[in-house]
């Protein structure tokens, strides 16, 4: 494929790292983010006079896409490596299970109880058919293996705190694809979770994938919402953006949310739209405290006690050295739903005083005059929700209008959303976007070589005929 101009709908870590090795092949990007700043659910913010990612973010020893892309931009050097702890806030009281004996010894269940969580693990970790999953809901697979006790004292909340209320339309892909993640960020040495980040967070990365993509001649555009994409004369794909301005594409790649490709994307058909529509996001409110002082020990504490108004307390500075956050603590609060109602509801001051009350009820060491900054942050698309049999109504990459792409997270079949998968599906797109190009060239070229060997032919016997003629 020679040279093309490329615009990339959407400036976030898919979107990115896409126009980032576009541009390694040679073509001509252009990327449109509606946003006023790069990066999306990877975008970062200022609290307390610092900037740090509005979500929190760490990354895994085996997230090999993450590190190459990290190699490619210079920045693996600036990765450290922290062994950490996850906790269990049940019935009031915290709980340790960050290590094997920990488990083996969880108060909460009795010796059998822990056997056949253990049981459900293993067994998890050794299915290799995950289509099969599919077919399953998370609940009836997991009831099966670690019976209804286990399932309401560990599963159900553990579930909860990721998915909400949705985990009752999820398939039994979801904790596959989590226990494998899990089982992958466990370090050798110890068993302990061992999690990494880059020096100054996602705001490092996301200004060095701009700086590269600027060096190599690349547009990079903030506020530049597209409202629609059209295909126009001689093939080319117009794109029009919210603020009324019209630009002109060899190719686009959609990597936003399913929903908002099949309102902008004109000339998809009818199915392809519906596909879309019905691919099902979770939400997410989350809200990041900074804190003179630190809460816990552990990284994560998975919440059992349904009153809770969020679903698990993530320490970040558990991983990242307070340095970077000027010696404070940064927790998040996550609430994971669907509902849209839900999303928006209550407004910051409403969430920050549930959290903060909440808070105080569980730490009896916290007290509100330690609290530096309070922010809330929501998203509407988050994760496409793995429903049962998701991978057979998935719509293609490559959609019936020449030249358009759609290659967004949805797309990530074997694995939960996370940056290591989603640069995957970059992979796997760039694969099919050079290998669809390729087969029209040969194609196009198959038919030059077959029609000069047609007319050469034509040529020879005329040639044949009018010598014999003339002899
Ligand atoms: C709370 C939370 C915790 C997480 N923790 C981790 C973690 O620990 N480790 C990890 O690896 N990953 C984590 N992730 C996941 C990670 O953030 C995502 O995998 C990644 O950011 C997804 O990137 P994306 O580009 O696919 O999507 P998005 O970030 O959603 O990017 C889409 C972009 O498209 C833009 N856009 C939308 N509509 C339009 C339009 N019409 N025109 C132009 N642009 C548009 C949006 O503004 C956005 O910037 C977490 C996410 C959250 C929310």
């Amino acid at each position: 494929m020679g040279s093309k101009h490329w615009a990339v709908v959407g400036g976030g870590m898919l979107g990115l790292t896409l126009a980032f090795r576009l541009s390694q092949k040679g073509h001509k990007v252009t990327v449109l983010e509606a946003d006023q700043e790069l990066g999306g659910l990877a975008g970062t913010w200022e609290i307390g006079g610092i900037r740090w990612d509005k979500h929190y973010h760490v990354m895994l020893l085996s997230d090999v896409h993450l590190r190459n892309l990290l190699h490619d931009l210079e920045l693996e050097q600036e990765v450290s490596w922290v062994e950490t702890k996850t906790g269990f806030y049940c019935g009031g009281r915290f709980l340790s299970m960050s290590s094997v004996w920990e488990f083996l010894t969880f108060p909460v269940l009795k010796w059998w109880e822990r056997m056949r969580l253990g049981g459900t693990i293993f067994m998890i970790s050794r299915v290799r058919n995950w289509h099969r999953l599919e077919k399953l809901t998370v609940e009836k697979w997991l009831k099966r293996w670690s019976g209804e006790i286990v399932w309401q004292k560990i599963w159900r909340p553990l579930l909860r705190a990721k998915l909400g209320e949705s985990y009752t339309k999820t398939s039994a892909v979801f904790i596959w694809a989590h226990t494998q993640r899990m089982y992958k960020a466990r370090s050798r040495r110890h068993g302990r979770e061992t999690f990494g980040y880059v020096h100054g967070g996602y705001a490092r990365i996301l200004n060095r994938l701009a700086e590269v993509l600027k060096q190599r001649g690349a547009e990079v555009i903030v506020g530049a919402g597209v409202s629609e994409a059209v295909v126009g004369g001689g093939g080319r794909i117009v794109v029009r953006l919210d603020n009324g301005v019209r630009r002109e594409f060899d190719r686009v790649v959609y990597t936003v949310p399913a929903p908002i490709i099949a309102a902008t994307c004109l000339g998809l058909s009818s199915e392809e739209r519906s596909g879309f529509n019905n691919i099902e996001y979770l939400g997410i409110v989350c809200s990041s405290v900074l804190l003179k002082k630190p809460l816990s020990e552990y990284y994560i504490t998975n919440i059992t006690d349904e009153e809770v108004p969020f679903t698990g307390v993530i320490e970040l500075t558990a991983v990242v050295d307070k340095n970077e956050l000027g010696g404070l603590s940064l927790v998040y609060l996550p609430k994971y739903t669907m509902d849209e109602e839900e999303l928006s509801r209550e407004s910051d001051e409403k969430v920050k005083e549930r959290c903060l009350s909440t808070l105080e009820r569980m730490y009896p060491k916290f007290s509100r005059k330690d609290v530096v900054d309070f922010k809330v942050s929501r998203a509407r698309y988050l994760m496409a929700l793995p429903t049962l049999c998701y991978s057979e109504y998935l719509p293609n990459m490559e959609t019936s209008i020449p030249g358009v792409w759609a290659v967004n997270s949805a797309q990530i079949l074997k694995g939960n959303l996370n940056v290591n998968e989603t640069i995957q599906v970059v992979e796997t797109a760039l694969n099919k976007i050079f290998e669809n190009y390729q087969v029209q060239k040969s194609g196009t070229r198959s038919k030059l070589k077959g029609w000069l060997r047609r007319s050469w032919r034509l040529f020879l016997g005329r040639g044949r005929k009018l010598l014999s003629w003339r002899l």
